[in-house]
């Protein structure tokens, strides 16, 4: 056997290339440095995976901002509005992936969407009508040569047409199958210039496969293939998948001339059926993705080589997914020893597939003692708690209609109640303290003072400008996940674990570690705090169980539905508290909901949503009905689980919601949903204030379609990312059009 990986990640192990090409941005290098820098990083990649012993190593994994990016500017689809600047290639690449204001002129940067069922975000492909597919850049090309310099002979990798031309977006009447033919001789161009220049193999992702094909989509795939397979110019292709299996074109994909083909048996829950019902061509390659490439866990050797048992002889072992998805390595942490065998993180996932290749015997035994020793001890009393909840755990009493009357007599809320998300600005003064505390330079005294004061100041201003439900503004927290795993039994968290989120954003999702419990109060003491500081109402915040799930590292030895239940109880705890605490209005945000939902649409309700939402329930299932349950989602894309987010039985959602989502509106509409809405009226992800007219019309929008009386007025996300000056304005001018309409109301 021999080993491979699909990718690595790219950020160093530092995250250093994150840094230089920031410096780059602020000018503080030029582009020629910032080159030279991303090839020396190049070197160390490919060095560290060859010494590893890995065999087969891949390139043009590598990439300035995202590789989607680059598959579009390879093709030459970039907008005339972007071409038009004239810019260089990396200034135009980074115009593209950042946008442009100067003197040249001012572009938007490309859409950003979230890479499948990853955290990872690429740039969406945009084609216009004046898009003319052809071989633009030679970087494929140059970092093949640049390794095989050092004396490696890489398999470099690219986007696949269908994959590509599925993802992207087509303006000025134009569709996908306007571009095929150019776009597959662009292809065959890349294909002979890199075996011109010695490339061996190629490998073409196309993850595009897993997700539910119809007939006509598995048809463009065979028609795509058949032309490209024709001419391979005596290169060898490897047709690399993931993130699940291939069940809907496996037959088509094996019958044609792929010399390699790459399965997730993972994330692929049927791919061992395929392949067993209809055996894996003898003359093709089976690139098996056996190690986890999104999960930082250490592999159980025995369960792979029980795989691998079953699979065919001519296999080379790889990662499930690109490693792109997984930090650079455990070295770099502080745990103790006795943890870190448990973690794989990239470099340590590249050991494991030469230990597996080589049947390295003291690996094996090594692993067989890790995983056959007590990682941790269970916590029985709350699997007995979780295997006992029945379904009355999961329904609030009384209905919500009930509720919702009870509610209005008690909170006595004007029409249109105005609110905001959460937090407020997180100022660098805020950073700083916060700063200080960890480190040790300022006492709890002081920091709790510090925070004391912000949110003195924060009601004050809240009540001064005539908001109804007021919040403490989060001060106290860094993240809305990291917040509560630093408070929970069961977590921990890695100094160096960065994960690429996009371009030069990374992101450091806690681990989950052990079974999560609450032994103390998290927030009870600032929302107890904040309430006394005025006659109105101050909504407590939490985050859901499915959002800290989702943006965690999760545990393989127990389902996610478990975790996501322990997770339910520990927050269903912390809500009783407020509520025994005074807390009349709790929200319980779940930002990333949607995050999880599995990629084939036949397997939403039944893989996830069939538990996630009745984690949430469980949540809020035992309060008082007189305490009023609001959610946050920080989108507007649930037309389609609509019945789902119902489902959830909060009292009050809010959402985002722009110019695009009236047809939310609509949806909601039609489908009698019965919560009440509180769909942003004004957009902070950007520092523009808006005016009372604006938002009065925002208003008036939603009432054409909701009922007043199930009306929220409120921006559409929390506020910590604005400044205080613009978010002070905007607040001030979203009070003033709600009392402007709530007027109209009545003289109507
Ligand atoms: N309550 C959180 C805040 O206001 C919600 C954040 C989010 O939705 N991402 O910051
Ligand atoms: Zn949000």
């Amino acid at each position: 056997m021999t080993t491979t990986i699909i990718g690595f990640p790219r950020l160093g192990e530092f995250r250093e290339l994150k840094f230089e090409t920031e410096k780059y941005f602020r000018n503080e290098i030029s582009a020629d440095d910032l080159k030279a820098f991303a090839k020396e990083l190049r070197q160390k990649h490919w060095n560290v995976i060859k010494d590893a012993g890995i065999d087969q190593i891949p390139s043009n994994d590598f990439s300035f901002y995202d590789n989607t990016l680059d598959t579009s500017v390879l093709f030459n689809i970039i907008p005339k509005k972007v071409k038009d600047l004239d810019f260089d290639e990396l200034e135009e690449y980074f115009a593209l992936a950042r946008g442009y204001q100067g003197e040249k002129g001012d572009v938007h940067a490309l859409p950003m969407k979230k890479w499948f069922n990853t955290n990872y975000h690429y740039l969406v492909p945009q084609f216009e009508k004046t898009t003319n597919i052809q071989v633009n850049t030679t970087k494929i090309v140059d970092e093949f040569l640049e390794a095989k310099e050092l004396g490696i002979l890489t398999r470099p990798v690219i986007l696949g047409p269908f994959t590509l031309l599925q993802l992207g977006q087509y303006h000025d009447g134009t569709s996908s199958a306007d571009f095929a033919t150019d776009l597959l001789a662009a292809y065959q161009e890349v294909f002979t210039k890199l075996a011109a220049a010695g490339a061996e193999w190629i490998q073409i992702d196309e993850p595009g496969l897993v997700l539910d094909l119809t007939a006509e989509d598995i048809a463009r795939f065979k028609e795509f293939y058949q032309t490209l397979l024709a001419n391979k110019n005596g290169l060898n292709v490897l047709l690399q998948t993931y993130f699940g299996d291939i069940r809907d074109i496996y037959e088509e994909v094996i019958a044609l001339d792929f010399d390699g083909i790459g399965l997730d048996f993972v994330e692929g829950k049927e791919t061992l059926n395929l392949i067993t019902n209809t055996p894996f061509p003898e003359d093709k390659k089976l690139f098996a993705g056996i190690v986890n490439g999104k999960n930082i866990w250490t592999n159980n050797y025995t369960s792979t080589f029980d795989l691998l048992a079953k699979l065919p002889k001519n296999v080379v072992l790889s990662t499930s997914c690109s490693l792109l998805h997984v930090p650079y390595s455990v070295e770099n942490e502080v745990f103790s020893d006795e943890i870190k065998q448990y973690f794989a993180f990239a470099k340590e996932k590249l050991a494991e597939l030469v230990a597996l290749d080589k049947t390295d015997q003291a690996a094996i035994e090594k692993n067989n003692r890790i995983f056959k020793q007590e990682r941790i001890t269970a916590n029985k009393a709350l699997q007995e708690k979780i295997a006992q909840l029945t379904d009355a755990d999961f329904v609030r009493l009384p209905a919500f209609d009930e509720r919702e009357a009870l509610q209005t007599d008690l909170l006595k809320l004007p029409n249109l109640p105005t609110t905001t998300i959460g937090s407020f600005p997180q100022t660098k003064e805020v950073k700083i303290t916060r700063g200080k505390f960890k480190r040790g330079e300022i006492t709890q005294e002081e920091y709790d003072a510090f925070i004391a004061k912000k949110i003195d100041d924060c009601i004050a201003f809240q009540e001064k400008i005539g908001l109804d439900v007021l919040v403490h503004g989060e001060f106290e927290r860094n993240d809305m996940v990291e917040f509560f795993g630093e408070a929970l039994d069961g977590y921990l968290f890695s100094k160096n674990g960065w994960v690429q989120s996009y371009g030069t954003r990374g992101v450091k999702p806690p681990i989950i570690w052990g079974d999560i419990a609450r032994s103390k109060a998290i927030t009870v003491q600032w929302s107890k705090y904040a309430q006394s500081k005025t006659e109105q109402i101050v909504k407590g915040m939490l985050t859901g169980p499915v959002t800290i799930l989702n943006w965690s590292f999760p545990r393989e030895d127990i389902s996610i539905k478990d975790s996501t239940y322990q997770l339910a109880l520990a927050i269903q705890e912390e809500v009783l508290d407020l509520e025994a605490n005074g807390i009349r209005i709790i929200q319980i945000d779940e930002a990333a909901l949607r995050e999880k939902l599995p990629l084939r649409q036949t397997d939403w309700y039944s893989e996830y949503l069939d538990w996630a939402i009745p984690a949430f329930r469980l949540v809020h299932s035992k309060v008082q009905p007189e305490t009023q349950i609001h959610t946050h989602m920080c989108y507007s894309e649930f037309e389609d689980i609509i019945q789902a987010i119902d489902d959830m039985d909060a009292d009050v959602i809010s959402f985002e919601a722009s110019r695009s989502n009236l047809a939310l509106l609509d949806a909601l509409n039609r489908n009698n949903f019965q919560t009440q809405v509180g769909p942003g009226v004004y957009d902070i992800h950007s520092p523009r204030i808006p005016s009372v007219e604006e938002i009065k019309q925002t208003i008036g929008k939603i009432l054409e379609k909701i009922p007043t009386d199930k009306v929220w007025v409120n921006p559409d996300c929390g506020l910590k990312t604005r400044g205080e000056k613009e978010t002070y304005a905007s607040l001030e001018n979203l009070v003033l059009a709600a009392k402007e309409v709530r007027e109209g109301l009545v003289n109507d």
